[in-house]
């Protein structure tokens, strides 16, 4: 009788754990990040605090529902990505920051986990969602990346919404065009000179040390076990005519391998492209078997300070596993999981 017991018991076990292992196939995460600086409590208000919130909420809303209903991983990614992109708090599509002469350059890339196919676009000025241009590229061209007039060419016989340059003006990015301008001739003066006391306060304070980051980014594992990775950004307040970041860069600040992770950073770009930062996160995991949480710890919290950058970035695994580290004050972030699990924080902890 024992033995009967024994077997039985066993019997059932194994129906758990094989259901189990099943359920874990079919399960989705979406992450998003809406860039990552000196976001401090003390610089937010209630109310705007409450529309951050509201906007990675509506983010995460849209891609989920495309997860749900058993969508692809890289057309959550996209969905997720317009919404930020049409989002003017945020630094990409409307709501972009500014380049020294006054102009947006809009950067994105997408990344298909599954086939390694990839796309994006560079230093665009009149596509109203380079998400979808990027897209097109991956899609639509022979091509991996295109640039500048070019890919708003192409952008436009692929039938994209193009607006007018002014479509992605906002008088706070032009503010903060105005103050990263003062603050880069005071260190200019700082070099040779010295400061008045009012000035020198003025480079010290916290949220004047990085007035430039807020790129979007979206990962996702979708029900049939694929991931896909977006990011999408204005780049860097005050950057030079013609500077292209890490978003757009394959294997930077974008990469996705079904054999291993989605990642979208966001940070001081020219530190992530030096680091070559998502594909050496990848490498670490599949080549130096490590877990999703010390590689990404590993290369954001150790690495990218030590050369001098900072930022942050999301990242999701082949097994579903999240992590969102970043060395800077604040990040916009969040994820939603199968089943309801979610998340939506600004502060570090
Ligand atoms: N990584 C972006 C860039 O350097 C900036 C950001 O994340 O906000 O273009």
């Amino acid at each position: 009788m024992k033995k009967f017991l024994l077997v039985f018991s066993l019997f059932f076990l194994e129906i758990l754990v094989v259901q189990t292992a099943v359920a874990q196939k079919g399960k989705y995460v979406l992450v998003i990040h809406g860039g990552a600086g000196t976001i401090l409590k003390s610089q937010m208000t209630p109310e705007k605090e409450k529309a951050y919130n509201e906007g990675l909420n509506a983010a995460l809303a849209k891609g989920q529902a495309v997860l749900e209903k058993g969508g692809t991983a890289l057309d959550a990614v996209e969905a997720t990505v317009r919404v930020l992109e049409d989002n003017p708090l945020f630094n990409s599509g409307k709501g972009a920051v500014f380049t020294n002469e006054g102009k947006n350059e809009l950067d994105a890339a997408i990344m298909d986990g599954k086939t390694l196919g990839a796309g994006s676009v560079a230093g665009v000025t009149t596509i109203r969602n380079p998400i979808t241009a990027a897209r097109a590229v991956m899609e639509k061209s022979p091509h991996v990346m295109m640039a500048g007039t070019g890919a708003e060419k192409f952008a436009a016989q692929q039938g994209l919404e193009i607006v007018d340059p002014s479509y992605f003006f906002t008088e706070e990015r032009w503010k903060g065009l105005q103050r990263a301008r003062q603050l880069d001739s005071l260190e200019q003066i700082k070099k040779t000179d010295s400061l008045s006391k009012k000035h020198a306060a003025l480079l010290k304070q916290p949220e004047n040390r990085d007035y430039k980051y807020g790129t979007v980014g979206a990962v996702a594992l979708d029900k049939q076990g694929n991931l896909a990775a977006a990011t999408s950004t204005g780049g860097m307040t005050n950057k030079k005519y013609g500077r292209i970041g890490d978003a757009p860069i394959i294997g930077a600040g974008t990469y996705a391998n079904n054999k291993t992770v989605a990642i979208s950073g966001t940070g001081w770009g020219e530190y992530f492209i030096r680091l070559v930062m998502a594909k050496t996160i990848s490498d670490m995991m599949e080549y130096g078997k490590l877990g999703l949480k010390q590689a990404s710890d590993e290369m954001v919290m150790k690495q990218l300070p030590a050369l001098g950058g900072d930022g942050g970035l999301i990242a999701v695994d082949k097994n579903g596993n999240v992590a969102m580290p970043f060395c800077t004050e604040g990040m916009y972030r969040g994820y939603v999981k199968e089943g309801g699990e979610k998340v939506v924080k600004i502060y570090k902890e």
